[in-house]
């Protein structure tokens, strides 16, 4: 008992220093993109996006904390006996192994996210930031990340793992998240791109067409994308989605509850007043 106890506590420890890590990965890429962005976003629309996006981020996490909504994966743990890699030896293998079922896992769900309403409610939130910087990674509706971690928790029963190897895979995610979601232009990311998601294929993923979005739902793996034929490889015109505007962390919130055809009824009534046209983004020369 005392030696779960020690393993556990170790496992936590290992997962709040790769947290640490993944925090300080965050700012790094804040820094950089800000000194040598790819797309010249104008001033106030990359301000708002910051500050919406880090205010949905706090509130997310003190709401999944007040539920202890991780600790669903403890509770799973109980469960995971008899999945698939249960009886494998714990080690790097399991754990890579994990990884790449995860990594597919949450592909699925991404996918499912684009092609169901009910998930796409919550999702959009996501893409309606009309710049794609690295605080466009942690912009999520809480109601898309609860249902999200009860899917995790079927994975933990269905695949036999730790609750905290998943926790551990899952900030490993983060780092691919915030990589993927920066305003950055790196040198040989063709080549980089054919192995795992990078900035340019998921900028692909923030286009404003419908066309041009529901591809390259991968997190860290090119793979999935090319075996299930999703993967897009182009230059999109505008980022954001048309007709919906969120300014601040409470209408991201309730975006979630008006459906595009109501979005339509609702626009009618409103009265237009002054709307602020962000400037065309600008491409930095390679
Ligand atoms: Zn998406
Ligand atoms: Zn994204």
């Amino acid at each position: 008992m005392q030696a779960m106890e020690t393993s556990h506590a170790d496992g936590a420890l290992l997962n709040a220093g790769l947290f640490a890590a993944a925090i300080c990965t965050f700012l790094i890429l804040l820094v950089v993109e800000k000194r040598k962005p790819y797309i010249r976003f104008a001033e106030d629309v990359i301000k708002q996006s910051y500050v919406t996006n880090t205010t949905a981020f706090m509130v997310n996490n003190l709401i999944l904390t007040v539920l202890r909504a991780s600790s669903l994966f403890l509770v799973a743990q109980q469960f995971a006996g008899y999945g698939l890699l249960a009886s494998w030896p714990a080690g790097i293998g399991k754990w890579l192994a994990a990884f790449a079922l995860f990594d597919l896992a949450i592909y699925v769900w991404h996918v499912m996210s684009h092609h169901y309403e009910f998930l796409w409610r919550f999702h959009k939130v996501h893409h309606c930031d009309k710049t794609f910087n690295v605080s466009t990674g942690i912009r999520f509706h809480v109601f898309d990340l609860l249902l999200e971690i009860g899917y995790k928790c079927l994975f933990v029963v269905l695949i036999g793992v730790d609750a905290y190897t998943v926790l551990s895979i899952e900030i490993v995610e983060l780092f691919f998240i915030f990589f993927h979601h920066a305003n950055i232009r790196l040198a040989r990311e063709e080549s980089l791109s054919q192995w795992i998601i990078t900035p340019s294929l998921h900028r692909v993923h923030h286009s404003t067409l419908r066309s041009e979005h529901d591809s390259n739902y991968g997190i860290v793996l090119a793979v999935w994308d090319r075996i299930f034929g999703t993967r897009l490889e182009l230059q999109p015109v505008s980022i954001g989605l048309d007709l919906i505007e969120a300014e601040n962390f409470v209408q991201l919130f309730s975006l979630a509850f008006i459906t595009e055809r109501k979005l339509h009824r609702l626009l009618r009534w409103i009265p237009k007043g002054r709307k602020s046209v962000p400037a065309a983004p600008r491409r930095t020369p390679e």
